[in-house]
């Protein structure tokens, strides 16, 4: 890439399997720059003169440092409209590269700098060019695809956290399974009736139900049928979250009526404040709905803040904690977690949730497609984590027939085995590094 040996054809070619067009307009870019800017006096003194030289063959004249700047973009307008240079070498290629790219480049003194859109780079910043170009590559994709009416939905709330895509790289606690399953399913490519645009309305309704289009939110959020596995779903998340609050706070109650009929998921003293905790798994439907099924929770248990301090609580909160269906982590749970959970296990703690929707959410769908049960009736406790032991509570009575148990659905889900995971086993539990008790992760 850096030396031109392809040209722009034939890494449009190879585009086709791998993005390497714009990389190796990158490379020659950044090839140039690091020689104009370079540390020896002497490497950037002759990158210097034999620039000056190819512009000068171009525009027949000693440039000045605009002549330089306006070559180096691309320019084609007035001298350097009717002629060319023949010879190709570094400065032609940057030339063409920052052309195409839309790089701007600017002299001053004969010391360059380049503008990659909205980012000026000077000599300074001669190592960071690459890391620029493709932190703006990456942010202009995710735009795009965030922008598409159908596949940007559930992906505008996975862009909200990196713990949402933690397994792309290792595939830690993750199944092959779940793997197929949550790329299709955040870009809405599943095999559903609804997603069929093609059909009539009639042949859009659900398979099970038949009363509504059968779409990927309706399976895994809506459905009826389901409801059994979105407890599931929902406790997995739960008892992850209970664990991480009795690290540093006192449990007061899990799942229990407290007055009107509320039943928040957890009550906890942590600090000086009464915290009411409660998960919701919503659909990952743009940002909104995040932010939607937040608010619904802070105000469905508004009257318990009341309650609470009769009782004398002088400081209490309402925390949501959501996760979407399809594994996306709403950074504003960060805020509360912070206070229980040291930076690594909140980090292995965010991983662990993502993961677990997944699971579960995958499961459901399976279940909706094939009407076969893919995890056992008396599940009670969250996917287990090879290598990786949570604090027991004492109404976890089993955990047979969860979707990572291979005992019970060997013969109907994936088990995360060995075999199967494409990296079951963490690595140390972070609590090893810092301190925090080994029963906790
Ligand atoms: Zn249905």
């Amino acid at each position: 890439m850096r030396t031109d040996q392809l040209d722009k054809t034939a890494w449009s070619d190879v585009d086709k399997f791998v993005r390497a067009a714009e990389d190796s307009d990158y490379y020659l870019i950044d090839t140039a720059f690091k020689l104009l800017t370079s540390s020896d006096e002497e490497v950037a003194l002759l990158s210097l003169a034999q620039l000056t030289r190819t512009v000068r063959h171009r525009i027949r004249r000693q440039p000045t440092d605009g002549d330089l700047a306006s070559y180096l973009s691309g320019c084609m307008v007035q001298e350097f409209k009717g002629t060319t240079n023949h010879l190709a070498n570094v400065w032609t290629n940057a030339r063409r590269a920052s052309s195409r790219q839309k790089i701007t480049w600017t002299f001053a003194q004969s010391k360059p700098s380049i503008q990659i859109w909205d980012d000026v780079l000077t000599s300074v910043d001669r190592r960071k060019i690459l890391l620029t170009f493709h932190s703006r590559f990456q942010a202009k994709a995710l735009a795009a695809l965030r922008a598409l009416p159908s596949q940007g939905k559930a992906m505008d709330c996975v862009a909200l956290s990196p713990a949402s895509t933690h397994f792309l790289s290792e595939g830690n606690y993750t199944r092959f399974a779940d793997w197929r399953f949550v790329h299709k399913a955040r870009l809405n490519l599943v095999p559903l009736n609804a997603t069929k645009q093609w059909k009539d309305q009639q042949d859009k309704l659900c398979r099970r139900c038949g009363k509504w289009e059968e779409t990927l939110p309706h399976v895994l959020n809506h459905s009826p049928m389901h409801s059994a596995a979105w407890q599931k779903r929902h406790n997995a998340v739960l008892q992850r979250i209970q664990a991480a609050v009795a690290f540093k706070g006192k449990i007061i109650s899990v799942n229990q009526a407290v007055v009107q009929g509320l039943r928040p998921d957890l009550v906890a003293h942590v600090g000086d404040e009464l915290c009411i905790l409660d998960v919701t798994i919503p659909f990952e439907n743009r940002r909104p709905a995040f932010h939607q099924a937040r608010l619904r929770k802070i105000e469905k248990y508004r009257p318990l803040t009341e309650f609470s301090k009769q009782y004398g609580w002088k400081k209490v909160s309402i925390v949501p904690i959501v996760v979407g269906s399809l594994g996306a982590w709403d950074p504003e749970n960060d805020v509360f977690l912070k206070k229980v959970a040291t930076k690594s296990y909140l980090n292995l703690l965010r991983k662990l949730c993502v993961s677990d929707c997944i699971r579960w959410s995958r499961d459901i769908f399976i279940q909706h497609l094939t009407g076969i049960q893919q995890y056992g009736q008396n599940s009670f406790k969250p996917a287990q984590i090879d290598g990786v032991q949570e604090q027991s509570f004492p109404n976890q009575t089993s955990h047979v027939g969860s979707p990572a148990s291979s005992n019970a659905s060997s013969s109907r889900s994936e088990p995360l085995s060995d075999d199967c995971s494409p990296q079951p086993t963490p690595t140390l539990p972070p609590s090893q590094s810092v301190g925090a008790p080994n029963s906790h992760v």
